[in-house]
C-alpha cells in the first residue's frame, strides 16, 4: 500500500494533533511547526500507521515504545531554551524525536543500546535526508565523551538516578532534559554552572527503563 495515501496520515490528521499540543501548552511555534513537518506514520510499523498522529506511545518492538508526541514536544521546547548547536540524544528508539531534533538544531548525537531499532531509524533518516545525524549502538549511561560537550542532552528513558557522565559532557549553561526515578518518575532539566548542576523538576511522567549493562 502506498503509504502517502493512507487517510490518517493526512495533513488534516496532523493539523488535529498539532491544535490538541498547543490545547495541552506547548507554546514554541518552531517545535509545532518541526512536528507538523515531521512524518510520525515513517516511524511506526504500517499496521500502526493509522494511530500514528493520535497522541499516543506506540509499540515499536522489543518492548520499547515511541514516545508520546505530547512528551517530544514538551522535551523538545525544554531543549530548544538552552539554544543548542550541538545535542546528544539517548534512546533513539524509532527515531522520531531525533528526526524532530535534527530539523531544528545543526547536529544531533544519538545512542542506541537495540542494535535491529537503530538499523531501522537510520533507514528512516536517509529516507527522509536528514544528514546531521550521527548514531552510535552503545550504552548511552555514557554519553558520547568524543563529541562532548553538548549544550543539551535528552534522555529518552528512564534511570534510577542521573548518570554521572552525562553531567560531565554537559557544556558550560547546557541542559540535561531527563526522566528519572524508578515506579514513579519525574521529568528533570538540570543545567550546568560551572561545576553545580541546577535542578528543576518539570512534571510526572512515564518512560522506559534506561538499561545498563550489555548493549543488544
Ligand atoms: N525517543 C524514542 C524513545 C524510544 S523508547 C522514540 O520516540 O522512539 C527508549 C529507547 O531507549 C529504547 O529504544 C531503548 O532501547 C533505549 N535505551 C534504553 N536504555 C538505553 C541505554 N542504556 N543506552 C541507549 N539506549 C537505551
Amino acid at each position: 500500500m502506498n503509504i502517502q495515501g493512507i487517510g490518517m496520515t493526512s495533513m488534516r490528521t496532523r493539523m488535529r494533533l498539532i491544535q490538541r499540543l498547543s490545547d495541552e501548552g506547548i507554546r514554541n511555534i518552531r517545535v509545532l511547526e518541526a512536528i507538523k513537518e515531521t512524518p510520525r506514520h515513517i516511524f511506526v510499523d504500517e499496521a500502526l500507521s493509522h494511530r500514528a498522529y493520535e497522541d499516543t506511545a506506540l509499540p515499536i518492538g522489543f518492548s520499547q515504545t515511541i514516545s508520546q508526541p505530547y512528551i517530544v514536544a514538551r522535551m523538545t521546547e525544554l531543549i530548544l531554551d538552552a539554544a543548542p548547536r550541538r545535542v546528544l540524544e539517548v534512546g533513539t528508539g524509532s527515531g522520531y524525536q531525533t528526526a524532530v531534533l535534527a530539523s531544528l538544531v545543526s547536529e544531533i548525537y544519538s545512542v542506541e543500546r537495540i542494535r535491529p531499532l537503530l538499523d531501522k531509524a537510520r533507514d528512516r533518516f536517509a529516507h527522509l535526508k536528514l544528514r546531521n545525524v550521527y548514531l552510535r549502538h552503545a550504552d548511552g549511561g555514557w554519553g558520547w565523551p568524543e563529541a562532548a560537550p553538548f549544550q543539551a542532552i535528552i534522555v529518552t528513558a528512564a534511570p534510577k538516578d542521573v548518570p554521572p557522565e552525562l553531567l560531565k559532557q554537559l557544556d558550560e549553561g547546557g541542559r540535561l532534559v531527563i526522566p528519572v526515578g524508578d515506579n514513579s518518575q519525574q521529568l528533570l532539566v538540570i543545567t550546568r554552572r560551572g561545576n553545580e548542576f541546577d535542578r528543576r523538576i518539570v512534571e510526572s511522567v512515564n518512560f522506559v527503563p534506561l538499561l545498563g549493562g550489555t548493549v543488544i
